[in-house]
């Protein structure tokens, strides 16, 4: 079997290879593997919109193959959810996760904040050969530290204290974020559906 995972994220897509990686009869290929691709703009208003809107371009590329999209974010209690749906934009159409992170922190300092309650959602939709759609959620709590700190994973993660953990998810590493992230809770409900079937 094929599996499409609509992303141009480095850091998730080599997430999705690592949860991956054990299951023999399945070959793991992104958007970067077609050179002509060019990603429509994610102006859903749900994580849910934007999960479709990435499964249904490459969908309309390969159409004979299974195709996962999926929108994710993180949201931040004290700061009425966001950045959620624009969390890889929060600091600007173009901004690096070490931008998004310092402007997190900055919108964090700019009025005393006692709730540092965050968490990471994901919203996974995948097309299946014939046409269906299959939707999984995920989800992983915790709060955001008052600096970044490790070097591991991408995006928030330098920020992001799993609940009950001391360290940031990139201080941990990836053995954590397999077991218990957002996007391995949705991607295991897709693999035992599938495995259903
Ligand atoms: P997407 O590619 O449009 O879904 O953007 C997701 C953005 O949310 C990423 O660019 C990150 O900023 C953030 N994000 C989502 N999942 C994670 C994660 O597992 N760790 C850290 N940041 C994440």
């Amino acid at each position: 079997m094929e599996l499409w995972i609509a992303t141009g994220n480095k850091g998730k897509l080599s997430e999705y290879k690592l949860l991956l990686k054990e299951i023999i009869d399945l070959k793991v290929y992104s958007q970067g593997d077609i050179s002509s691709f060019s990603p429509r703009p994610e102006d859903g208003k749900t994580f849910l919109e934007n999960a479709r809107i990435k499964a249904k371009t490459l969908r309309s590329i390969k159409n004979d193959v299974w195709v996962l999209g999926e929108d994710a974010g993180l949201e931040v209690e004290g700061l009425n959810n966001l950045p959620g749906i624009h969390s890889a934009r929060y600091a600007g159409p173009k901004a690096s996760d070490s931008e998004n992170v310092a402007k997190l922190l900055k919108m964090m300092t700019l009025r005393p904040m006692q709730n540092r309650n965050a968490k990471f959602v994901c919203t996974t939709v995948v097309i299946t050969p014939q046409g269906e759609e299959w939707i999984f959620t995920g989800e992983m709590k915790g709060k955001i530290a008052s600096k970044p700190a490790g070097l591991h994973g991408f995006g928030y993660d330098p920020l992001f204290i799993p609940e009950g953990q001391t360290q940031t998810l990139a201080e941990i590493g990836d053995g954590f974020k397999t077991q218990h992230s957002h996007r391995s809770q949705a991607l295991r409900a897709f693999l035992e559906k599938w495995r259903g079937m």
